[in-house]
Formats: C-alpha cells, structure tokens, sequence
C-alpha cells in the first residue's frame, strides 16, 4: 500500500457524536481534510451548523441526542437515506461530573452512564449489521485517562470510561471477523471547554496535573483529531481493541 492510500479516508462516511465542539470537531476536521464525509451529531442545532460552515463540502449536521437509545436506528436510517451508509462511527459525545464520591446521586451517575456507555452502545448496534453485511467499518470510541487509573471527584465519568474499555474489548472480539475494527483513543487533558469547566478555579488541581504529565502542558484537539484518522484508516488495518492513549505521557507516570 502506498502511504498516500494508508492515511486515506476517501469513500469513508464518518458519523462523530459530540461532533460541533472540541475534539469531536477536531476528529472531524481531521477526517474531512483526510478524505471522509463527516456527519456532526449533537444536541445543539447552531453548534452543529457552525461546525459544519467551518469544514466546507462533505460535512453534515444531524441534530439528536445519544440518550435518546430508541432513536439510534432512525438517526442512522436518516443519515444513510440522505449521506450514504455509515463506514465509521465515533462514539465521542460525552458530559462531565466533578462531585465527591459520596455527594453524587444514582440519578446523575445514570445520566453519566447514558450518554458515555448506553448511548455509545445504541449506536454501535445500530450501525454494526450494516458494516458486517459490507464486511467494511470502523469505530471508534473517545475514552480517558479516568479508565487507567483513579482521579478524585469524578466518580461516575471513571466508571464511564472503564465501562467504555468494555465495549471496545466486546465489540472488537464480535465484530472482527466481518471486517470491523473497534479501537479506543484515550486523551490527556486537552485544551477543550469540558477541560476548561473542570479545572478553571481550581489551581492546585491543575498544577497537580501538570506537575505528573511528562510533556507537561495540555494536548491540543488535533492531538486527538490525528490519532483518529490512523485509527479508522488502512493504515491501522490489524488494529482492534485497543485503547490508545494521546496524553503527553501522562498514563506512564512522571
Ligand atoms: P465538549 O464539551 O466540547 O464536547 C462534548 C460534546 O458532546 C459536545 O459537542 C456535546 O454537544 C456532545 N454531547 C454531550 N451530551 C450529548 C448527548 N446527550 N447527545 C449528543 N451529544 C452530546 O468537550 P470535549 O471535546 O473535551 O469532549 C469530547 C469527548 O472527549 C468526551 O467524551 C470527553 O469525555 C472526552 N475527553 C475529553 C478530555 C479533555 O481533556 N477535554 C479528556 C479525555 C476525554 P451538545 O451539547 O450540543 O449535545
């Protein structure tokens, strides 16, 4: 294979949930630039319509939320009618919960849980039997850090990610004999606003960070974008089940 045709996403159709902001953009905008027509997935309509603007021809907006597991198959009815089938699916959509263990409530926790591993699944599923029947597809999941190992104050989003692994480790094994791969990126901290709303305010939080990640500074979300690309290209077509960290070194210690 030429490196032309190893990094390339031409013919791919990319459905990114948490697509109009942040590093569900950036995969975007990595993904377009690589070849792929994109379909931004969000709750928020103006977000999505920017994002779209942003990228120019081939990118999409499809408004839904990831909670809403009953609608899955009609949003990806929906794209395949008006974009094409979808050939990769990032599972990216994801809410944030600072809060002590003890002070979180089942019913936040459950919101957490939702849009993070419910919703992650009800698309999965509904896109899978059309990548098996073409023997054709990728997808891929954005993890974290919070599924390597224990950070304090966010107890649900840890149990997300570690849960996320699991679908990546299930999907992978069931899905690799028809020619789909499932792989996982797991960011550092990335320059984001979900990033921005945990740390702002909370300066000793930040230079404890800072002070354990080798490459000491945030990652940018290109960081991500870039490892996306890899993961859903030829390039990367005898990897399954992996979560890949892009962290600055942050997973491996100081
Ligand atoms: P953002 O807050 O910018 O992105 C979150 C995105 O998820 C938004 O576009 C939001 O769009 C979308 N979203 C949230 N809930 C739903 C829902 N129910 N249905 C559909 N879309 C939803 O933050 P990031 O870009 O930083 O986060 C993207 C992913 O990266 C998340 O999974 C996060 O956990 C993960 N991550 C981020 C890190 C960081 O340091 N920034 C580190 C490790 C992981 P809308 O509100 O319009 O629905």
């Amino acid at each position: 294979m030429k490196f032309d045709e190893a990094f390339s996403l031409r013919g791919e159709i990319a459905l990114i949930t948490g697509g109009g902001t942040g590093i569900g953009l950036a995969m975007a905008r990595a993904m377009h630039g690589a070849g792929a027509k994109v379909v931004l997935v969000g709750r928020r309509e103006a977000e999505l319509q920017a994002a779209v603007a942003s990228l120019g021809g081939g990118a999409h907006a499809f408004t839904h939320d990831v909670t809403d597991f009953a609608g899955a198959a009609g949003l990806v009815e929906r794209v395949t009618r008006d974009v094409g089938p979808v050939t990769c699916l990032v599972n990216n959509a994801g809410i944030h919960l600072k809060k002590p263990a003890v002070d979180t409530t089942p019913e936040e926790f459950q919101a957490v849980l939702n849009t993070h591993v419910v919703g992650a699944h009800a698309l999965t599923r509904a896109v899978a039997p059309g990548m098996m029947a073409r023997g054709h597809g990728s997808i891929l999941f954005t993890g974290s850090m919070a599924s390597i190992f224990g950070i304090p104050l966010v107890i649900a989003y840890t149990a997300a990610k570690s849960a996320m692994v699991g679908l990546v480790k299930g999907y992978s094994t069931e899905l690799a004999g028809h020619g789909v791969r499932v792989n996982c990126i797991a960011p550092g901290w990335i320059a984001t606003e979900m990033s921005r709303r945990a740390l702002d305010g909370d300066p000793a939080r930040k230079a404890k960070i800072f002070g354990r990640t080798p490459m000491g500074d945030m990652g940018e979300p290109e960081d991500i974008g870039w490892a996306a690309v890899y993961l859903a290209s030829p390039a990367a077509k005898f990897v399954t089940g992996v979560t890949l960290p892009v962290d600055g070194g942050v997973s491996v210690g100081f």
